[in-house]
């Protein structure tokens, strides 16, 4: 283990660690914080310096609540359990939009779809119907299996069209870069591993005080059951800045702290730097034939989550190890795309710099090859 050289992770998730990570960790070991009781004043102090900095970096107003889960695969597990008991509809664009689908058919909905090729967008809303009895819709913003992201204005189009039906929007691959209004998302779900740039294994489940409502008249009518991580029982604990479990006491020290960090930088240049470094890989690829963007239409690039097709010659396997000789590692195309795709994370912690590294490196090895 001890001869691992340090790589530089633009691997879509996990990802590399924001750059202020260590330092904290550090002062995290220092002072104990991993062995603090999760009752008492300290850990509350934690929870709630985590909580109210995710709220000033999304811009989380208060009609929304702010709880600790695990992971996302955790969110879509709680949001069907807690808010539905019946009919879901899932917009479905890769592999993650595609989990959430398949968890509300292992968990007994009758869950409708509509799917679109991997990597595309959705048809205007007045062409999708969703059927009145549908309790919950869910999307994902950015589908980091096919590094396709989805307008935030088509979030208030399926709001302004489904007034009265739940929508849940995953976030794991785009937050904290997206501006989103929230006064048309019910609820919104991630986890910290990837533009958040911490370790695995801490998620973050928003919800407004419509999926409460929704909540309790459905615990009220006996349709729905739930244990320590019901949505009642998460808010009940977070109103006192508490968790019904021992939670992940650090991680969610380490959230706080970045946010604080994401919060003094500025969402604003952080946001700038984002589209900055996206360009730079977008406008690349577009001068290339050997490699190209999977995403054509410009409407839909990630900004976060950049989707390499290799059109001819290389495989995904050649490009992955040249970067990796130069000390960036990327990740691979996802299922059946593991061979002709490559993606290439672009989150708050990668720099400038090696964003015209990654530009450099593949120059080189297309021109010699
Ligand atoms: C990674 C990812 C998930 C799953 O996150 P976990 O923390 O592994 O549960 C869900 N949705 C999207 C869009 C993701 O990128």
């Amino acid at each position: 283990m001890n001869q691992i050289a340090k790589k530089t992770y633009f691997t879509p998730g996990p990802s590399e660690l924001y750059f202020t990570v260590p330092d904290h960790l550090q002062h995290a070991m220092k002072t104990g914080i991993a062995s603090m009781s999760h009752r008492g004043k300290l850990f509350q102090a934690i929870f709630e310096h985590a909580t109210s900095q995710i709220r000033t970096l999304l811009n989380v107003p208060e009609t929304h609540h702010i709880v600790f889960l695990s992971s996302a695969n955790e969110a879509w597990e709680r949001i069907l359990q807690n808010l539905t008991t019946t009919q879901t509809f899932h917009f479905i664009n890769g592999s993650f939009s595609k989990k959430f689908y398949e968890f509300a058919k292992d968990l007994g909905r009758d869950a409708h779809k509509l799917k679109v090729p991997m990597g595309k967008g959705f048809p205007d809303i007045s062409e999708v119907d969703i059927p009145e009895s549908v309790e919950l819709i869910t999307i994902a913003h950015n589908e980091t299996s096919a590094g396709v992201s989805i307008p935030v204005s088509y979030f208030e189009e399926i709001k302004r069209r489904y007034p009265d039906t739940l929508l849940a929007v995953d976030a794991v691959s785009s937050v904290p870069v997206p501006q989103f209004d929230f006064s048309v998302i019910d609820t919104l779900y991630f986890s910290v591993q990837k533009g958040m740039g911490l370790p695995a294994g801490l998620g973050v489940w928003i919800f407004n005080d419509k999926c409460i409502e929704v909540h309790n008249k459905l615990r009220q009518a006996g349709a729905i059951t739930g244990t320590y991580h019901s949505l009642n029982a998460l808010l009940d604990n977070a109103t006192s800045y508490e968790t019904p479990e021992t939670p992940n006491v650090l991680g969610i020290y380490l959230l706080g702290k970045v946010c604080e960090d994401m919060n003094r930088k500025g969402i604003e240049t952080i946001r700038r730097e984002t589209s900055f470094k996206a360009n730079i890989l977008y406008n690349f690829l577009d001068e290339q034939q050997a490699i190209s963007a999977f995403i054509e239409d410009k409407r839909y690039r990630s900004q976060t989550v950049i989707v390499i097709d290799i059109n001819n010659g290389d495989t995904a396997q050649d490009l992955i190890s040249v970067l990796s000789a130069n000390g960036i590692e990327v990740g691979k195309g996802y299922g059946s795309f593991k061979d002709r795709q490559i993606r290439i994370a672009n989150f708050p912690t990668h720099s400038t710099e090696l964003c015209f590294k990654i530009v450099d490196v593949l120059s080189a090895y297309l021109a010699n090859r």
